[in-house]
């Protein structure tokens, strides 16, 4: 039986920069414009030379993701699926997405990716406060992003998402109240609420811990309110930062979060087949240059090993609220977890996580704090671990091995942290 595989289309052009974003995207003033003839034709070509490993595929979602992937226009949007249709075998019923911004596509352009199979938009959206999104360097007001989901909606498309970000400059609880709340009338299918995560090399990076931002307690407050407020709407929370009504949660997302296999396509995507995870170069001229001439694009691979895809099955599973069994995890990886159960058990005392018809999850508060818990987590499990090899080790040397197995992973503290753990952008 052929297995099923997700396609993920990376599109790194943006109109603007905007100030809080640190993904690989070249704006229009730094020459993105003029480089996307030569990276629409090496995405071509790269699909075309990958014919042979999708041939083994039955492709049930395609998510073209960036960037802004509608500022490269609906006819290389097109054209782009029509060579994954040319060479992979696309399922009729598949989930195929593509992430637009407001101010970067037209109405008519909507239409034309309806009609050639797009089914699901994912729109960014990010404040319904318009000083805000001009704080931030959005190129649209609240009422353009209204604009783009109506014109959505009229050229067909009954699966529509919509991200709104907290934890923004100058934002407090009132106007994220607006947000949600006017965001949630729109009555789009799904909804995504990401962190504000300054990083560093973004223009909001020298406002880091000023007064300028909501503290950490303020953005608690937000990301409560939000499940609360969103669940009351209709909107059942899936996943640390998405909502969605029943039976519209984002099957292409579910797969990296369920440790299912995707094929990434463009400068800078990742994929996941056959236990093994690579990615190509970012530099969008590299790519453009070395596919065009038959030559390696692979920046990174990496073959994972049992133990470090139970580590995954942990830290991406419990994103979700579908969570973890310990039936699974050993059915799965032969795994024990009682050092982790042990944990898990006092994340429920202290509100943080609950067990229901056999299977742990983080509740909203465990969700706030999952970075640090996760992280416990791991090291719990690298601990038993451990102990199970070498069971005369005593358990200080233990804590040591923990650390060289995971010194890589992202277990900082505070609010999420880890909002980009699979590689692609969540918000744009
Ligand atoms: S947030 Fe999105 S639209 Fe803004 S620069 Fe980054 S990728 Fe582009």
């Amino acid at each position: 039986m052929e297995k099923k595989v997700g396609i993920y289309v990376h599109i790194p052009f943006c109109k603007n920069k905007c100030a809080y974003c640190n993904f690989y995207s070249i704006p229009e003033a730094k020459g993105g414009y003029k480089l996307i003839d030569s990276y629409y034709k090496a995405v071509i070509k790269h699909i075309g030379e990958y014919a042979a490993q999708l041939d083994g595929y039955l492709i049930d979602t395609v998510y073209f993701g960036g960037g802004t992937p509608s500022y490269i226009g609906a006819s290389r949007l097109i054209g782009i699926l029509d060579a994954l249709k040319n060479n992979g075998h696309i399922l009729l019923e598949s989930e195929i997405t593509a992430e637009v911004n407001p101010g970067s596509i037209s109405k008519d352009d909507l239409a034309r990716l309806r009609k050639a199979g797009f089914n699901r938009l994912s729109i960014g959206v990010q404040s319904s406060d318009d000083t805000t999104l001009d704080t931030i360097g959005r190129i649209h007001t609240f009422e353009d992003a209204e604009e783009t989901f109506n014109d959505a909606r009229q050229a067909g498309f009954d699966n529509l998402s919509v991200d709104i970000i907290f934890g923004l400059p100058s934002q407090d609880r009132e106007t994220w109240a607006q947000t949600v709340q006017q965001v949630a009338g729109l009555k789009a299918e799904h909804i995504s609420c990401y962190s504000l995560k300054i990083e560093e090399g973004t223009e909001l990076f020298m406002f880091k811990d000023s007064p300028f931002l909501p503290s950490d307690d303020v953005q608690a407050d937000m990301y409560l309110y939000a499940v609360e407020m969103l669940d009351r709407f209709g909107y059942k929370q899936y996943e640390i930062s998405n909502f969605a009504r029943r039976g519209f949660e984002s099957k292409h997302n579910m797969k990296y979060w369920l440790g299912e296999e995707y094929i990434g396509f463009g400068p800078g995507a990742h994929s996941y087949v056959g236990q093994c995870r690579y990615s190509f170069t970012e530099d969008v001229s590299e790519y453009a240059e070395q596919v065009e001439m038959g030559k390696k694009i692979l920046e990174h691979d990496e073959q994972m090993s049992d133990f470090e895809n139970a580590g995954e099955y942990l830290m991406l599973r419990l994103r979700t609220t579908h969570g973890i069994s310990e039936e699974e995890y050993y059915s799965i990886y032969r795994l024990k977890m009682d050092f982790v159960l042990e944990l898990l058990h006092k994340y429920e005392e202290n509100g943080w996580a609950m067990y229901k018809d056999g299977r742990w999850r983080f509740t909203p508060m465990g969700f706030l704090l999952s970075n640090v818990l996760i992280g416990e987590m791991l090291e719990a499990q690298t601990k038993q671990r451990t102990q199970i090899s070498k069971p005369w080790q005593t358990e200080s040397a233990g804590e040591e091995t923990q650390l060289t197995l995971f010194d890589k992973r992202p277990v900082a503290a505070g609010l999420f942290g880890g909002r980009r753990l699979i590689g692609r952008n969540e918000f744009s």
